[in-house]
């Protein structure tokens, strides 16, 4: 069966682009999305797939039931745009100013498709169902996928699959990772409310600038001295703001940063110790301090063995030597709901291709992948299913 489907879709490549490109040139923002979700939800239902609109927000599933029993899949596919301008030279660029899909959840989306029109047709000898999952708000925490966990889009699941297209590979690799990939990703906003008075009577004031000078000093120490070494984590503050003049003590000072981690358990420390260290520290020198802690997304854990399953496919696809390990990296993701409910893999497709200009990183403005990433994502998502 599997030959058969894989030929199927490449027979359905240039549908599978024209699909990608009318996205490309109409993007939507992060919860947002109106035409995307409406197109999709038709595109399924002329499949002859049951589809529920509206999960989650703007989010669609489609259900397959096989003609025999066996095994639930899902396979998720994003659908959301970057507030970016897409300042590239094609016919396909962006008609929406300020907005592109400099990610590359168009061509996610453009793959799915093609996956449910060669698996649609393929209904009655399938063992098992899928489920396809199509999701809104990738790219602005809380996020789609949260809301569409809860709202049951992995009901009687037994294995998530999903996948990104990647410009820092090549066309034609796959990269994997077991373990931890990504991470949790959290924002911390920290006012500091001191005395302001003239700058040449200190002793009039409490002066938050310096107050919050500790405190940059002072959170260095979460990372280095209280986090298990073994444990990635990343403590950064990305903003410090006081002050506007020569001879004045200003009244207060702001601190924000980000917060990066795998464990779960680091991830409850460093907020704690964040906490602490603000309130001691203004404490100390007479100040008194607001601390706001934003979380992110969860990080993103892939089960061991689905992975393994997802590395072994891939090899039969691309061969051994097109088949990498991804290193783990600090960024964020929320696939890391799925996999947090039911066991799964998330990887990797490369679409860099110096040839068609695909050389620039995930959300700069000239972003641009190779289109035949597809072909490839299809081929993993139908093996997945087809060998469960
Ligand atoms: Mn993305």
């Amino acid at each position: 069966m599997l030959p058969r489907a894989f030929e199927h879709l490449e027979s359905l490549y240039s549908e599978m682009v024209a699909i990608r490109r009318d996205l490309h040139m109409n993007p939507e923002l992060s919860f947002q999305e109106k035409r995307t979700p409406a197109f999709i939800a038709n595109y399924l239902k002329e499949l002859g797939l049951e589809v529920k609109t509206n999960v989650g927000g703007n989010g669609v599933v489609g259900y397959l039931t096989g003609g025999k029993p066996g095994k639930t899949i899902a396979l998720r596919a994003d659908f959301d745009a970057l507030p970016i301008e897409d300042e590239k030279d094609v016919p396909y660029k962006s008609k929406i100013p300020g907005v592109s899909h400099a990610c590359g959840h168009d061509i996610h989306t453009g793959a799915l498709l093609g996956v449910a029109k060669v698996l649609s047709q393929l209904k009655d000898e399938i063992e098992g169902n899928i489920v396809f999952i199509h999701q809104h708000a990738e790219e602005l925490a809380p996020g789609g996928a949260i809301a569409m966990v809860k709202d049951g889009c992995l009901e009687g699941v037994d294995a998530v699959y999903g996948a990104h297209v990647e410009v820092n590979y090549p066309i034609g690799q796959i990269a994997v990772n077991d373990g931890y990939v990504q991470a949790a990703s959290d924002a911390f906003d920290i006012t500091i409310h001191g005395k302001g008075g003239h700058a040449a009577e200190p002793h009039w004031c409490i002066d938050p600038l310096v107050i919050g000078s500790h405190l940059v000093v002072d959170l260095q120490t979460i990372v280095s001295r209280r986090v298990d070494p073994l444990q990635p984590a990343v403590v950064t503050v990305g903003a410090f703001h006081s002050g506007s003049a020569h001879n004045v003590i200003p009244d207060k000072a702001y601190l924000k940063g980000t917060v990066r981690t795998y464990n779960k358990d680091v991830r409850v420390q460093i907020e704690n110790e964040l906490n602490l260290i603000a309130q001691k520290t203004a404490e100390k020198h007479g100040a008194t301090v607001d601390v706001k802690y934003s979380k992110g997304y969860i990080s993103l854990y892939n089960h061991p063995k689905e992975t393994a399953y997802i590395k072994e496919l891939s090899i039969d696809i691309v061969g051994k030597d097109n088949v990498v390990i991804k290193p783990p990296d600090m960024g964020g993701e929320d696939f890391a709901y799925y996999v947090d409910a039911v066991p799964g893999s998330f990887f990797w497709v490369g679409g860099g291709n110096p040839e068609i200009n695909a050389i620039y990183p995930h959300h700069h403005p000239k972003f641009d992948v190779d289109e035949k990433s597809m072909l490839l994502i299809g081929k993993v998502f139908i093996s997945a299913v087809l060998n469960s």
